[in-house]
């Protein structure tokens, strides 16, 4: 795949003395791919969308800007001015063109955003899925090949912004423009993302497709963040290169060893079970009482307190009811538990 732009070892510090801003970042966004970077308030997500859109520059670390790569950038909090048209407003963030050039420009980027009647409506007139589309027709009227959007959609409702990101992500695979986007939502990270990368406190956690940060989270803050789920400390029994033997749950169990699994003599391990993964059974291997539920819809996020006095979630199906002490009984899927060498 084609590289746009490379990050190598990036570093920035608001305060020199202090840990904020981003450490030791590398990464590289390649084209017309969805690149989107997660994670909690105040971990660098703003401080590197701002550093590749080159509005802050690296302290150290090198930024490799690929032949022919075009950026264009949606602050977080953008604003239009309410006093404009659409279009005097689009126009007015275009420089070097002929009038007509401009207003041709406009007119098909409006068009490509379904929005080119309100082309010369007062932006005070519009509503706030038309004005997201307006600060959006303001970067790709800049012709990029990469647009960067920090939150963009924040103060959208759930819907709206859903419908409306699903449609761009199409919009900007069509016409092979890569984008970065930041965002601390994780359903959105995982559903419309090509590549996700976490960041805590200014540091790459991991950098994965969805499906592998989801289902192999190199670590415990990266399990936690994609998700509710069980973590275990379990005694580590036998290790091939295949496989783990886990005495857990005053059960021994075998589950796959991940790639990244380090054998260091150790004699614990952290398992980590997502609620998903364990299924009520008429029969089975473990017994339990319902603690708490919480009805989501497609299913119930349910407690149950084992026997032995050990708590764990589960997933069960929104139709099952289950009221507070009912006994249980279920079993783990074990060849989707996933094991960390830290604990
Ligand atoms: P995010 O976008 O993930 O919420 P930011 O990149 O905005 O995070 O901020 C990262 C860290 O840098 C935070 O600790 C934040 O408080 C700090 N920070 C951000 N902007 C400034 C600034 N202008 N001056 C001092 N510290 C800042
Ligand atoms: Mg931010």
């Amino acid at each position: 795949m084609k590289k746009i732009i490379e990050l190598k070892d990036i570093c920035y510090r608001y305060d020199r003395r202090k840990t904020d801003g981003i450490t030791d970042l590398s990464f590289t966004i390649f084209q017309s791919e969805c690149l989107c970077l997660v994670g909690p308030s105040g971990s660098g997500k703003t401080t590197t969308a701002k550093i590749i859109a080159d509005k802050l520059s690296a302290q150290s670390g090198e930024i490799k800007i690929f032949e022919n790569t075009k950026t264009a950038y949606v602050p977080q909090n953008s604003e239009l001015p309410s006093e404009s048209t659409v279009f005097e407003y689009l126009k007015s963030t275009l420089t070097d063109l002929e009038d007509e050039k401009k207003e041709n420009l406009i007119r098909a980027n409006l068009l490509l955003l379904g929005i080119s009647n309100e082309m010369h409506n007062p932006i005070s007139s519009i509503s706030g899925g038309q004005r997201q589309r307006v600060i959006i027709a303001s970067a790709l009227i800049q012709n990029p090949n990469l647009i960067i959007l920090d939150e963009p959609f924040g103060h959208l409702d759930e819907k709206l912004r859903s419908d409306l990101m699903d449609e761009l992500f199409t919009l900007f695979k069509d016409q092979a423009i890569a984008c970065l986007w930041v965002t601390h939502e994780i359903k959105e990270a995982l559903s419309f993302s090509d590549r996700i990368i976490l960041l805590n406190y200014g540091v790459i956690q991991q950098a994965s497709s969805p499906t592998e940060i989801y289902q192999k989270p190199q670590n415990l803050f990266t399990a936690e963040f994609f998700g509710r789920n069980n973590t275990i400390i379990g005694q580590l029994k036998t290790l091939s290169d295949q496989e783990i033997g886990v005495k857990v749950l005053n059960q021994e169990i075998i589950i796959p060893r991940p790639k990244e699994f380090k054998d260091k003599n150790q004699q614990e391990v952290l398992l980590i079970i997502r609620p998903e993964h364990i299924h009520l059974e008429d029969k089975g291997k473990f017994k339990g009482k319902v603690k708490k539920v919480h009805f989501q819809g497609a299913y119930s996020l349910v407690e149950a307190e084992l026997s032995d006095g050990f708590y764990l979630i589960l997933n069960v199906d929104g139709h099952h009811r289950l009221n507070y002490n009912d006994k249980i009984q279920f079993n783990i899927d074990y060849t989707k538990v996933y094991c960390l060498d830290e604990v």
